[in-house]
């Protein structure tokens, strides 16, 4: 099933998307819920970033391509022993259309396609046998990165946490999220990531049983899965598209920041 959050005039709800019509859901996406009979077209709403986790749990260099070119160098005595993990704020999370901020004076701006996984139940010590029991779907991400911040500060936060630097949505694809997804980007149309899960070097599993030895996922929670090689910088007025064959299509403009006087 196809998931949107929506805003028809005013009042936001959860939908099941079909045929560009979505159908009213009523209930508790993680509990017990049921689409209704009522429905609107999808182009009639405004589709918004599917969910607002309590946490955005993020991992680095989980393609080995990506790690070569960050590195400028064979990954293969780069590659992390284990995830590489970080946190990008729930507030930095923009919905399917809005802009993507330029910080002031920065020097380099990154987009990073990603899967990103939602958690369906409170997840704890989950084995990677059992890590599908604890899926509720996944959904595209855009893992936008300000690089010269991480150049001066071991924190990733500094240049992962910005507002409008998570965009997320358009839907979020309850079926089999464990089979093998493609994930791509394009800079204003021109291809430049073109990926699949496969490549990972951590699976979806491995990484939730790492997480859960740690911290407890709530149901809603996001694990930004990590971007294939392609990364490169954005500008102020660009337009990035993070797309799937199997999850649609999640556009942003880059507009520059407005500071108050
Ligand atoms: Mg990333």
């Amino acid at each position: 099933m196809k998931i949107v959050r929506v805003n028809d005039h005013g009042i936001i709800y959860y939908g099941k998307l079909e045929n560009d019509r979505v159908y009213r859901i009523e209930g508790d996406l993680f509990a017990d819920f049921v689409v209704t009979g009522s429905s609107v077209a999808l182009a009639d709403v405004t589709v918004l970033a599917p969910i607002i986790p309590s946490k955005v749990v993020a991992i680095g260099k989980n393609y080995r391509a990506h790690i070569e070119e960050m590195a400028k160098a064979p990954s293969s005595a780069l590659e992390p022993e284990e995830p590489e993990v970080f946190l990008k704020p729930p507030s930095g999370i923009i919905n399917p259309g809005d802009e993507i901020v330029y910080p002031d004076g920065a020097q380099r701006v990154d987009y990073e396609a990603e899967i990103a996984v939602i958690i369906g139940k409170k997840a704890r010590y989950v084995k990677k046998e059992d890590a599908g029991d604890y899926i509720f779907g996944l959904c595209l991400l855009n893992d936008v990165s300000r690089r010269d911040v991480k150049k001066t500060t071991t924190q990733w936060v500094n240049g992962k946490g910005y507002d409008t630097f998570c965009p997320m949505g358009p839907f979020i694809d309850t079926e089999a999220p464990l089979a093998v997804k493609t994930i791509r980007s394009h800079l204003n149309g021109e291809l430049r990531q073109d990926g699949t899960t496969d490549l990972m070097i951590f699976s979806i599993p491995e990484l939730i049983e790492h997480l859960t030895d740690r911290m407890t996922l709530l149901p809603g929670d996001v694990i930004a899965t990590g971007t294939p090689a392609g990364v490169a910088p954005m500008q102020v007025g660009d337009t990035i598209v993070v797309s799937s064959d199997e999850l649609g299509e999640l556009k942003n403009k880059v507009v520059a920041e407005k500071k108050p006087k």
